[in-house]
């Protein structure tokens, strides 16, 4: 079974000023896109044709166009999915009393994983994770996440994408320009579900 891009839960233009409409319509429509175009051929007519994104994950470490793609399709599912427009804040309930305890206080945790997201070198991701019941912080490279086994090995429940396409239109070099402005269109509500799920 092939996989789809997911619609944006939002326009292209909902997330200005901090994210632009241009960047979300190429990275969403072309990036992401192709991703996911590029998956389905990866798998076609293998044993992973109708597995399910999360075995693939586990299984493709070996596989680098399926490693890629895979990684690609799945990580950016979830970067949409935790932002939105009108977001930002700070987390409320379990979640937040997760994240002050791992990190002492919500600027402590802004802190750390601005830190992981800065200094990614060249592509990647940075990750917030629940691991063993507890948060952690974790980056990665290219496509891959920790589902794979890299990183922190926990299940990403937020994710920020820093390759250069998902900032240079408005930030250029200016990566921590950017890690800031993601701060205010992080959706902690659907952190929150994802934290809970992860729990159990
Ligand atoms: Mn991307």
């Amino acid at each position: 079974m092939a996989f789809e891009l997911p619609k944006l839960p939002y326009a292209y233009d909902a997330l200005e000023p901090y994210i632009d409409a241009r960047t979300m319509e190429i990275h969403h429509s072309k990036h992401h896109q192709a991703y996911t175009t590029n998956l389905n051929q990866a798998i076609a007519g293998t044993a992973l044709e109708n597995a399910s994104i999360e075995e693939i994950l586990t299984s493709c470490k070996d596989l680098p166009a399926v490693r890629n793609n895979g990684g690609g399709y799945w990580n950016h599912n979830l970067f949409w999915e935790v932002m939105a427009p009108d977001a930002g804040g700070h987390p409320t309930g379990r979640l937040a009393e997760a994240i002050d305890a791992a990190f002492g206080s919500f600027d402590g945790f802004k802190d750390a994983f601005a830190k992981a997201a800065t200094t990614r070198f060249g592509s990647g991701w940075a990750w917030l994770c629940v691991s063993k019941g507890e948060l952690e912080i974790c980056s990665t490279a290219n496509q891959d996440n920790p589902l794979m086994g890299e990183g922190c090995q926990g299940t990403p429940i937020l994710g920020l994408d820093v390759w250069e396409h998902a900032y240079y239109l408005t930030y250029q070099n200016r990566r921590p320009d950017y890690i800031n402005a993601f701060f205010s269109v992080i959706h902690w509500g659907k952190v929150s579900e994802k934290f809970e799920a992860a729990l159990k």
